[in-house]
Parts: C-alpha cells; sequence; structure tokens
C-alpha cells in the first residue's frame, strides 16, 4: 500500500532524542529555545514560541491578541476543524467566507462583506501548502484595523511573493506527524511583534512571567525538549523535503489526464503539503475505491465543510459556501509526500488515467 502521508525519521531524529534523554532536561530547555531560533530564522521573523500542537498555537495566538466574547473572527469553512474550533475556545464567534474554487483558499474579494463593526481578526488558512492571496487580505486588514493570524499549519516554507508565510501576521504551525515536518506532537507561533511574543510564551506556561507569580489566566501548552529535538532535525531537511514534493507534484501534473491538477498562481510557491485533485461528475469517491484496490492511499481533506459539521449546525450555522460544499464533494488529495519511489509515482499516474480514460469524469 501507499501510505498518502509518511513521516520520514531517520538517525538524526533518533540520536538528537537520545542526547535529550541524557541530559536530564526534558521539558522547555534549550532544545526548545533553539527550534524556536531555527524556526524564526526559516520564516524571516524576530520570534518563534513553540507549543504543544498547532492547535494550541491557534488557542494562544487568538488570545494574545485579545479575542474573546462578543468578537467575531473571519475563516474558511473549508479548512481542518481546528482553524475554527480556536475561535470557539476564546469564546468568539467563527464567521466564514467562501473559498475560491481554483486555490480552495478563502475568496478574499467576499471578505469585506463579511466584516462587521464585531470583527477582530481574520485567519487566513494556507490550504494544502498553497499560500493565500496575502497582498489584498493584509490590505483589507489594515483598512478595517483587524489582526491576521496566518493558519500556516499545513505551509511550512510556502511563500507569497518570495515571502514565507507565517510573517504576514502572526503565524501559526503544526508539528503533527502527517505535516510537512514533525515533532511528535507540536506547534509554533511566529510574529515579529516582541510585545506578542511575550504574551504568548506568559499564556503558554498558566499566565507566569515571574515564577509562580500568575497575572494571567494561561494554560500548559509547552512543548517537551523531546519533542523539540525531532523538530530541529526535521527543520535542517525542510528545504529537501519541500524540493521532492515540488518535484513529485511536477510529475503528477505532468502525467495526470481527466482530473483538474493543482492551480498556483505565480505569486505563490506551492509547499504541496497535500496534492489535491478534482474529480468532477460525482466521479471522485469511485476513484478513491478503484485507487485502493490498486494499493495507493488517497484522502478526502476534507469530506464535510466546517459549516455542516454537527457542532456547528448545532450553534446555527447554515448553507450559503457553495464553493466549499462542491470541493467537499469532488477533492481528493494524492500521495505526494518525500518517500514516494519513481516506481510509486508512476503507478498512482497509471491507476488513475486507467480510471478516468474508462469513466471520463471530465466530459
Ligand atoms: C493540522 C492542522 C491544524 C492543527 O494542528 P495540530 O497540530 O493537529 O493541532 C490546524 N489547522 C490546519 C489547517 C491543520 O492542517
Amino acid at each position: 500500500m501507499i501510505p498518502v502521508a509518511k513521516p520520514m525519521i531517520g538517525e538524526e531524529e533518533k540520536q538528537a532524542v537520545l542526547e535529550v534523554l541524557d541530559s536530564g532536561i526534558l521539558a522547555q530547555g534549550p532544545r526548545v529555545q533553539a527550534f524556536e531560533e531555527a524556526f524564526a530564522e526559516m520564516c524571516g521573523v524576530r520570534y518563534a514560541i513553540a507549543t504543544s500542537s498547532g492547535t494550541t498555537a491557534l488557542h494562544i495566538a487568538l488570545l494574545a491578541h485579545g479575542i474573546g466574547p462578543g468578537d467575531e473572527v473571519i475563516t474558511s469553512p473549508f479548512t481542518f476543524i481546528a482553524s475554527a474550533n480556536c475561535i470557539l475556545y476564546v469564546g468568539a464567534r467563527p464567521v466564514f467566507v467562501d473559498i475560491d474554487s481554483q486555490t480552495f483558499n478563502l475568496n478574499p474579494t467576499l471578505l469585506e462583506a463579511a466584516i462587521t463593526p464585531r470583527t477582530k481578526a481574520i485567519i487566513p488558512v494556507h490550504l494544502y501548502g498553497l499560500p493565500c492571496d496575502m497582498t489584498l487580505i493584509m490590505d483589507i486588514a489594515q483598512k478595517y484595523g483587524l489582526a491576521v493570524i496566518e493558519d500556516a499549519c499545513q505551509a511550512h516554507g510556502a511563500e507569497y511573493m518570495g515571502k514565507k508565510v507565517g510573517s504576514f501576521g502572526t503565524g501559526t504551525f503544526s508539528l503533527y506527524p502527517t505535516k510537512n515536518i514533525t515533532s511528535g506532537e507540536g506547534g509554533m507561533i511566529t510574529t515579529n511583534d516582541a510585545e506578542l511574543a511575550e504574551r504568548c510564551r506568559t499564556i503558554r506556561q498558566h499566565g507566569m512571567r515571574r515564577r509562580y507569580y500568575h497575572e494571567e489566566l494561561g494554560f500548559n501548552f509547552r512543548m517537551t525538549d523531546v519533542h523539540a529535538a525531532i523538530g530541529l532535525a526535521q527543520l535542517r531537511k525542510l528545504d529537501r523535503f519541500t524540493k521532492i514534493r515540488q518535484a513529485n507534484a511536477r510529475y503528477l501534473t505532468e502525467h495526470l489526464r481527466g482530473v483538474v491538477t493543482p492551480y498556483v498562481p505565480a505569486a505563490c510557491t506551492h509547499v504541496f503539503h497535500q496534492y489535491t485533485i478534482r474529480v468532477p461528475n460525482g466521479q471522485r469517491d469511485a476513484l478513491r475505491s478503484y485507487l485502493q484496490g490498486c494499493g495507493i492511499g488517497s484522502e478526502i481533506y476534507y469530506p464535510v465543510p466546517i459549516h455542516q459539521q454537527r457542532l456547528y449546525q448545532e450553534l446555527g450555522y447554515n448553507g450559503g459556501f457553495p464553493e466549499a460544499e462542491q470541493a467537499a464533494q469532488e477533492v481528493l488529495s494524492l500521495p505526494v509526500h518525500p518517500a514516494l519511489s519513481p516506481s510509486e509515482l508512476e503507478a498512482i499516474v497509471t491507476a488513475v488515467n486507467t480510471f478516468t480514460e474508462q469513466e471520463n469524469p471530465i466530459k
């Protein structure tokens, strides 16, 4: 079976973990700090704050921006649930804006219509590793005085107009095993704002600046040194992993027939966390079963848009995001990870093209 995702753990990661275990400093020690410094450098920002997950990075970022009850935060309905749940965690209200059909990212031309006097922030999600239209989003945020918290959980190292994601607004990243690099579990917040960075650090550690003096309600959202050691070893491989993902994606796009391949705007460097095709005419699930039969894993990111999830239905959310709803019916992510061999890539192409020649989903 060719898996749709595969973490690439080598000797460097194993060695780094053993060193931490031997050092006796297991949590929030020198490896966390070294990882934060290296991550900030990768993003081209001054500060990075390591967290226990991408979800807690988002949660902290919203709190650090002072977002709470009575506030509205705009995001995409077509993303992993954490992009919206973090808004609920702080007692604010998620407001969804439909996606662009080509990029699958929040459509910035629909943003202004969703802004109200209660709007405090926008969470653009760089879905599948493709940056959002940050020029338009930053312009609108500036015009209305809104914070921008980038959900870059799938987009480590991706660039918009030569600038790294996570360096436009406040960046949030995930280091979950299926992501472009991993620390096991983990996350990162990136910012150029010294005061905001300090607030994130405080919230991460029980609202504590001075040892055992607690100024506000905080959490234990820390990263361990064991995880940081894995993350740091992985970060050193990020460029290489990304180049292989991009080469795999290029091969797939050149050879796949009968499906809609990923669109990459000229301003964007796509890091292909996922290689996501569109399979129209109701053929998506049949293609997925066919691939399964050929020993090829694939996944639907995401089968249910957030506003249609039961939790959000119970909160009173309804339809009205037709592009997100259609994408949920048509998308299929194929393996693109750096562990793929040339013969596995060829097998993926052969299987997809054999299916589409028979079924001809694009009429
Ligand atoms: C993975 C992911 C998250 C959450 O990250 P975790 O580390 O799993 O908590 C948030 N947003 C998006 C878009 C993701 O893909």
